[in-house]
Order: C-alpha cells, then sequence, then structure tokens
C-alpha cells in the first residue's frame, strides 16, 4: 500500500485549502450549545456552503450531489477542513457519516434519490433510533414493536441518548417485527420525525447542553415503503450502519485530537508552576510526546483501513481498533490536560488568560467516547472474535 499523496491529491488539498481561505471568514458566530434550531441553521448552513462549492460528499457518487472522488481525497478534505478550523459536522454527523451511506449500500433507488441529494445539501437532518432502556450493548434485544397494518408499520415503544432527535427530519429507527426472534426479528426503517404519536425528550449531559433525548413512539405510522431491506434483515443492515458509523465516523476527530496534542504542548509552555512552565517538567513532555507518537500510529491504521473500505465499499472491523484505541487516547490527553491545568481545571471559563475551558470541556465531554457507538468492552470482543479468531466468551 501506497502512503503517499498523488499529484492530483495534492492538487485537491491546494484548491480546498485556497476555498477555505476565503469561506471561513464568511461564516456567521458560532451558536450557544443549547440553541439547538440555531445550531442546525449553523451547521446545514455551513453543509450548504460546501455542497455548493463542490466540497460536499467527496467520496460519494456524482449521481447524488457528491464529487464522486476517492476517500483518499475525502482524507484530505477531513484533514484540511480540521486544520483551518471548519465548522464541525455537528448535526449532519448521522445523515452524512452511517445513515446516508447505508442507504447508498442497502436502500432502493427511489431512497437513494429522495435523500442522499438531501442530506449532502444540508436540507435533511437525521438521527439514530438504535439504543433502547433495555437494549445497548446487546442490541438484538431491542422491544420497540412494529405491527404491519396494510402499508403501514404501527410503533410503540422507547428509544434513549437518541443524538439530534429535537432537531431530525427523520430518524433510522431498528425496531422488533418478529417477537418470537431475537437478531432475525429486526428491521431497519426510515422514520419522519414530524409523524404524529412520537415524543421527544431531551437529556442534560454533564456539559451542560442536552447532546441527546429519550423518544417514546404511541401508535407512530410509517409507510413499509420506508423500509431499508428486507422485513426482519434489520441486524443485517445495521451492521452495514456499525461498519460505517465505527469505520469512517471517527476521522475528523483524529484529525482535531492531533491538533489538540499540539495546543496542549503549548498551553504546557503557558502554564507556571513556582518558577518554572508545565514543560519544564520532563515527564509532562514525554506524556505529550508519547501521545502524538500514538496519534501517528492511529493515524497511518486509518489510512490502511480507509485503504481497504475503498477496495471493499464497507470498513471492516479494523475499524474497532481504531474506534477503541483512539477513545481511550482521548480520555489520556485530557486527563493530561488537567493535570497541566492543575488549578484552572476546575473552572469551564478560561481562567489566567489561559485557554483552559476548553480542555475542561473536552474532558468531562470524553467520559462518553468509550460508551457511544458501541462500547470499549464491545469493541475489544469484536476485536478478539472478528480480527483475532477467539472463541466467544
Ligand atoms: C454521547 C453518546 C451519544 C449516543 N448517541 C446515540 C444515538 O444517537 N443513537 C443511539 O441509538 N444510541 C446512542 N448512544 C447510545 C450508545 O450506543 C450506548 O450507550 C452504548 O451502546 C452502550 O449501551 P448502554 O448504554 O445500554 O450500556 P449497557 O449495554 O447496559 O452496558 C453497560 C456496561 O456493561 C458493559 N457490557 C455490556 N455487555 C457486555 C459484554 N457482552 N461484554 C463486556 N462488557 C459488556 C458495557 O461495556 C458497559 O460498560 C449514545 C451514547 C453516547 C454516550
Amino acid at each position: 500500500m501506497d502512503l503517499r499523496y498523488t499529484e492530483a491529491e495534492q492538487q485537491f488539498r491546494k484548491e480546498l485549502r485556497e476555498w477555505l481561505a476565503e469561506a471561513l471568514p464568511t461564516l456567521p458566530p458560532k451558536p450557544a450549545p443549547d440553541d439547538w434550531p440555531a445550531r442546525r441553521a449553523y451547521d446545514t448552513g455551513w453543509q450548504r456552503m460546501l455542497h455548493d462549492a463542490g466540497y460536499a460528499g467527496i467520496n460519494w457518487p456524482k449521481e447524488y450531489g457528491g464529487r464522486g472522488a476517492t476517500l483518499t481525497e475525502q482524507l484530505i478534505y477531513l484533514e484540511e477542513t480540521t486544520l483551518a478550523g471548519a465548522p464541525y459536522i455537528g448535526v449532519n454527523f448521522v445523515g452524512l457519516l452511517h445513515c446516508g451511506p447505508t442507504i447508498m449500500a442497502e436502500g432502493t433507488d427511489e431512497q437513494k434519490r429522495e435523500h442522499l441529494p438531501r442530506i449532502l445539501r444540508g436540507e435533511e437532518v437525521w438521527c439514530q433510533g438504535f439504543s433502547e432502556p433495555g437494549a445497548g450493548s446487546d442490541l438484538a434485544s431491542l422491544s420497540c414493536r412494529a405491527v404491519r397494518d396494510g402499508d403501514e408499520y404501527v410503533i410503540t415503544g422507547q428509544k434513549i441518548w437518541t443524538s439530534f432527535a429535537q432537531v431530525a427530519d427523520y430518524c433510522e429507527l431498528l425496531v422488533r417485527t418478529d417477537p418470537g426472534s431475537k437478531h432475525r426479528g429486526i428491521t431497519w426503517l426510515i422514520c419522519p420525525m414530524d409523524t404524529p404519536g412520537i415524543e421527544i425528550r431531551e437529556i442534560r449531559t454533564i456539559v451542560g447542553s442536552s447532546e441527546f433525548s429519550e423518544v417514546f413512539f404511541d401508535g407512530a405510522r410509517v409507510p413499509v415503503a420506508n423500509r431499508v431491506g428486507e422485513e426482519n434483515d434489520g441486524w443485517r443492515v445495521a451492521m452495514v450502519t456499525f461498519s460505517f458509523e465505527r469505520g469512517t465516523g471517527f476521522i475528523s476527530d483524529l484529525v482535531e485530537t492531533n491538533r489538540m496534542i499540539s495546543e496542549l504542548a503549548a498551553l504546557a509552555r503557558k502554564v507556571t508552576r513556582r518558577s518554572a512552565t508545565a514543560w519544564d517538567d520532563v515527564a509532562i513532555r514525554r506524556e505529550i510526546g508519547h501521545l502524538q507518537a500514538e496519534m501517528d500510529a492511529l493515524w497511518a491504521m486509518t489510512k490502511r483501513n480507509l485503504a481497504q473500505a475503498e477496495r471493499h465499499g464497507i470498513p471492516g472491523p479494523a475499524s474497532s481498533v481504531v474506534k477503541v484505541y483512539y477513545s481511550e487516547l482521548f480520555q489520556r490527553l485530557t486527563d493530561l490536560a488537567m493535570r497541566v491545568l492543575d488549578r484552572a481545571s476546575l473552572s469551564r471559563d478560561d481562567l489566567g488568560g489561559l485557554p483552559s475551558g476548553v480542555f475542561v470541556e473536552e474532558r468531562l465531554r470524553s467520559t462518553s467516547f468509550t460508551i457511544a457507538a458501541g462500547t470499549s468492552q464491545i469493541q475489544r470482543n469484536i476485536i478478539a472474535e472478528r480480527i483475532l479468531g477467539l472463541p466467544k466468551g
């Protein structure tokens, strides 16, 4: 495998960098974390700008409004947008990174035509209705029920931890269509969030904003035409969704983390302890250097996974290695930042002229990293069984 970039890829990088330098200063100020309508408008507005400039869906087919480029160019896009400080994917996360790719792989032609271009234009926001109070790691035990009534499914039950539910237009929803069967009794549906019979209750997180919600279904009717895959074949479709969510969904976070390590090194040079700075402490320097080396290795592994995904169309189980390693590395990074900051880590406000608030916020947020998109224990089970070929425990 060749990890170097071609001339065409270098040219793509140059053009994108120039466009970002012009586009980013025109953006409005970032909205407050709990102002969800404003967050939606900001994130989808940026998505529209990307689309109009030809930078939305870098590796999506042209017929759906994408650029039809390679995954390597997608990687360059993520590197450049993150390094330039472009807005995070935000509320477009589910649509762009795992629901859209799932519809592309498993949806009908009509579903592709209807949803994919709108996702790329920032006109459709999606959420993921998989987890339930009694079904997270053991997702196949989900019980949210869908009963067929003519051309519709009638849905009753509850989902939880549904990120972006309060601003989503659609939900990728897993429902139980056969109570007599576990994995083979699940169906994957496209559920419009304005369907009567859906109630959303926001959950406030330790970061202070409501990042996810509980979603209740009470006789909500969804057309059978909204089914992706066959009835009772939703577990297989969900595995496709997960392979995208865990496989390519974290790449922009990796680039962002790389930047945070440099920022932490800069911060350590400013934090003073008695007459020295934190950077003068050899143990701190060693830890930062070690994190950077680990990130470099992770980045090389990500490129390798992407090269494999490019060949097979769908990322493989190796993405679990990146997911578990990255999420735990991020927690170590933010823990180290708290030690560097010392007393300044006690407030979410910037203290003493230091950019400390963002590190404190990331430390709080990082708690969720080893849980979201499958816990570290579950990723280790996947690695053990599907990569190392160990027997099921
Ligand atoms: C920030 C965030 C955003 C999220 N967004 C969404 C979303 O948009 N949509 C959605 O559907 N879900 C979402 N989730 C939910 C997430 O997918 C689940 O929290 C996760 O899968 C774990 O499920 P659980 O919370 O039910 O924990 P449980 O499954 O109850 O697990 C509890 C503990 O037991 C361990 N455990 C369970 N089974 C095993 C096993 N077989 N072997 C070893 N250890 C085990 C787990 O690792 C964990 O430590 C989100 C979660 C977070 C934190």
